[in-house]
């Protein structure tokens, strides 16, 4: 069974997302925001992550560099959600490390099918 961190601060959006990978059976660590998430993953350890960009302490391309810094997690297959559906801000989302992108509201099975693909990246 997969780990995900799942890194939100819209509550509602957090505990949609935890369903929908709980559903799909995938294991998940959940946090409010970029600073707890990171202190989650290195106490628990994840092997995919499910960031909002916009959030309070550090938001998903801060942690998501913090993630790309470190050995043990640079390689860890990143999706970034957000309310932003500008070409820049997904251009500049995947220069800072993300590996995907997917724009809110997403559909439920846009989103497992996302995570579907970048499961294969995990490295083993
Ligand atoms: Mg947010």
């Amino acid at each position: 069974m997969k780990t995900v961190l799942v890194a939100d601060d819209d509550e509602l959006l957090r505990e949609l997302v935890v369903s929908i990978l709980e559903g799909a059976g995938y294991r998940t660590l959940v946090a409010p925001d970029g600073a707890e998430a990171w202190d989650l993953l290195q106490s628990q350890g994840a092997d995919m992550a499910v960031l909002d960009l916009n959030m309070p302490r550090l938001n998903g391309w801060e942690l998501t560099q913090r993630i790309r810094s470190d050995p043990r997690w640079q390689a860890m297959p990143v999706l970034m959600l957000t309310i932003r559906a500008l070409v820049e801000d997904q251009i500049s989302g995947y220069e800072r490390g993300a590996d995907d992108y997917l724009t809110k509201p997403f559909d439920t099975t846009m989103l497992l099918a996302r995570l579907r693909v970048l499961e294969r990246r995990i490295p083993t």
